[in-house]
């Protein structure tokens, strides 16, 4: 039986019920957060909160209880029977059940909170071989920064990318590439790592992050600029970053091969990296 956590209380996922006029129903009016639990320890819990606390006061919605999410987190995963499994805890929090009006709540109204976990598979030999991906217009809004549960364009897009063979869909505005539908995205031009800035266009990944201080601890020189689909042809690798796969590589975009078309040694040097940094996590968070 799963436990969830639903305003304040964990229960059996069965007893959840939430008001059709909650506006995340609605509007899709919410934030969330997704963290890894690795066999005994979350990866960077830090950053996932501060991140949730962030996308929470950019939409203003106010949650008193948001210091408690590690906790909430701690416990799904013990009461899920998932300590010694790999495993990702989900959480979102809306801004609650009012009636139906564009304006907010006045006054506001308790915000919707709900968390599950759930064990996963990590990574699959396709993914360490390296995937294909589609480019596709940016057609999300301005404020990509904030983990809004408003994921239609990005579902949207993936649906399409996978039904055509893809691992990821990748998203370019005007010119440029922005992110994955649910990952960032790196590439190596000449020997230096290349990603979008953060800005209002990408989400600011916690696994992009580490991944810029593992190059950065490898001796790779790593430039936060925007890489162009003309430079695409320059590039001789390329991966894309996100919780629950760390890093895959991408070996083609669309038809065209990503460099050589396989896995590249930066990039496994990177990985390999990056999975010391999660190690050194061991312990810090159980
Ligand atoms: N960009 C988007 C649009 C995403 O949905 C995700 C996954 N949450 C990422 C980037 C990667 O973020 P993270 O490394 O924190 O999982």
């Amino acid at each position: 039986m799963d436990i969830v956590f639903f305003n304040g209380e964990f229960l059996p996922k069965e007893k959840v019920s939430v008001s059709p006029d909650d506006r995340g129903f609605l509007f899709a009016d919410g934030v969330y957060e997704v963290v890894r639990w690795y066999s005994g320890f979350f990866f960077d819990m830090e950053g996932h909160h501060s991140r949730l606390k962030r996308s929470l006061s950019e939409l203003r919605i106010k949650w008193n209880d948001v210091e408690s999410f590690p906790d909430i987190a701690s416990e799904l995963i013990r009461l899920n029977s998932l300590v010694e499994k790999p495993a990702l805890v989900y959480f979102q929090v809306t801004r609650g059940a009012a009636p139906r009006t564009h304006t907010f709540p006045s006054p506001p109204v308790n915000p919707t909170t709900y968390g599950f976990a759930k064990t996963f598979i990590p990574e699959s030999a396709g993914k360490e071989n390296g995937i294909s991906v589609m480019l596709k217009n940016d057609i999300r809004w301005a404020r990509c920064d904030i983990k809004s549960i408003a994921l239609l364009p990005n579902t949207m897009c993936f649906e399409e990318a996978t039904s055509k063979g893809h691992g990821e869909c990748i998203f370019i505005r005007n010119g440029y590439i922005t992110e994955g539908s649910h990952s960032n995205i790196f590439f190596v031009t000449g020997g230096i790592l290349r990603t979008h800035p953060e800005s209002e266009h990408i989400l600011s990944g916690i696994t992009r992050k580490n991944v810029i201080k593992a190059a950065s601890a490898c001796g790779i020189k790593v430039e936060e600029r925007a890489v162009h689909e003309d430079e695409l042809k320059e590039v001789t690798e390329a991966f894309i970053t996100n919780t629950s796969a760390e890093i895959t590589p991408v070996t083609a975009f669309g038809g065209t091969p990503a460099g050589n078309g396989k896995p590249g040694p930066l990039t496994k040097l990177i990985h390999n990296k990056f999975r010391e940094i999660v190690l050194s996590y061991a312990g810090k968070n159980s």
